[in-house]
């Protein structure tokens, strides 16, 4: 029956809905397709800049506030952006109707500002559908058993909409934002980098999670697991841009599908701390329970006990250092360095391919960039190097692994 139905999730990000025009836009594209027989389901973002002007303001009535105060006051850009929507889709006559994600039925956990949707209620939404609706829903929020609204963290309105998808079984899930696709690494950084036709959940799990910004990791998580596929698409153009589907779907499968960066990030090295395992343990227990997310680790046994270099996000540099100090006082020496970059190359080729790392440093140092730590899986290489570095080695390793234009 569902799938009968020819349900198309589609989200529009901030700068697709930035200005009334933009917004009528939004409203004539999803029209469009209905014409064409598909069952459109629309989930908006908060205008461009709305969302960071709210984050600001209460920033300055309480700083680092979090709870439910701040995510009602962060989560109402929304509901200006789907009122807007559905208005524009009433004027060029069509149907709509607007639903923010506590009258929909967005069910997340209480974590304030992460949370994660736990269930959605679809019922509404297929009942518009068969009267020729279009319901237009809020991205980036929920509700929690409390019936307190949530947020799920910045950029989250990607994973609403492939969560909505997921609970349709739509077709798919359209990602209309201010880029035509994912490129091969952040043109700006790259000036030859290209449009990626196709992209494994995979791959586009780990250039989230190493620094892309295209979309939210949580909403490619999810696509992966309800196997939702994701078209990364422009809202200004008609063209198709990139597709995120599962490994397999003729993919070209080259060994390095993009170059991934992440222009800021922090590296604090400790030493000599005392031998032993049991050691790591209750350090990385403590910064765990601050929420502090360790990215690369780096040990090394030295003579007088152990040297641990970790990384962690700029933000964290400053708590975890402190922590560092609590656990062992005077007895280490501490040192941070905070003007470093990530740079990654990323592909599910890689996996059976000889010789990527080799070829990954050797094209460092052939450009003299030197590595402060690195960090590999199956299907990446990524390397701490110099900020000042990071344009050069970028676009070194997008020309030593063939994906120049
Ligand atoms: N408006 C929210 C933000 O700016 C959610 C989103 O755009 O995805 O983070
Ligand atoms: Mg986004």
């Amino acid at each position: 029956m569902k799938s009968q139905m020819n349900i198309m999730v589609k989200k529009f990000g901030g700068t697709s809905v930035g200005s009334v025009e933009r917004i009528l836009n939004v409203a004539k594209r999803s029209l469009d397709c209905q014409l064409l027989g598909e069952s459109p389901v629309v989930v908006v973002s908060a205008m461009s800049g709305d969302t960071n002007r709210l984050v600001a303001l209460g920033d300055q009535v309480f700083p680092h506030h979090r709870g439910p105060a701040y995510d009602m006051l962060v989560a109402s850009g929304e509901q200006v952006s789907v009122a807007l929507v559905s208005m524009a889709i009433e004027r060029l006559g069509g149907k709509a109707r607007p639903y923010l994600a506590h009258q929909l039925g967005i069910f997340t956990d209480s974590m304030h500002s992460k949370a994660r949707i736990q269930k959605i209620d679809t019922q509404k939404i297929l009942q518009d559908i068969e009267q020729g609706i279009i319901p237009v829903v809020a991205g980036f929020q929920g509700v929690d058993d409390a019936d307190n609204i949530t947020t799920l963290g910045r950029g989250g309105s990607d994973t609403s909409a492939v969560a909505i998808a997921a609970a349709l079984n739509a077709r798919a899930c359209e990602i209309f934002t201010d880029v035509p696709a994912v490129f091969t690494a952040d043109p700006r950084l790259v000036p030859k980098a290209r449009e990626i036709p196709k992209l494994s959940f995979e791959e586009m799990i780990e250039m989230a999670a190493l620094g892309s910004k295209v979309l939210h990791i949580r909403s490619v998580e999810i696509g992966a697991k309800h196997g939702v596929r994701i078209h990364v698409r422009s809202s200004f153009e008609s063209r198709e841009g990139t597709w995120v589907v599962p490994e397999g779907e003729s993919m070209e499968s080259a060994v390095v599908s993009s170059v991934t960066h992440e222009s800021s990030t922090g590296v604090i090295t400790v030493e000599p701390l005392p031998k032993g395992t049991e050691v790591l343990a209750k350090l990385f227990t403590a910064l765990a329970s601050k929420g502090i997310i360790v990215d690369i680790i780096s040990q090394l046994e030295i003579e007088s006990g152990q040297r641990l270099s970790f990384s962690v996000g700029t933000d964290d540099v400053v708590a975890a250092t402190g922590l560092v100090r609590e656990q062992f006082g005077s007895h280490v020496s501490i040192s941070t360095m905070k003007d470093v970059s990530k740079v990654s190359i990323v592909g599910v080729g890689m996996r059976n391919h000889p010789g990527v790392a080799a070829k990954f440093f050797s094209t460092l140092a052939q450009n003299n960039v030197e590595i402060h730590l690195v960090t590999t899986s199956e299907i990446k290489v990524s390397a701490v190097i110099d900020r000042p570095l990071l344009e050069k080695a970028a676009q070194s390793l997008h020309s030593a692994f063939g994906l120049d234009q």
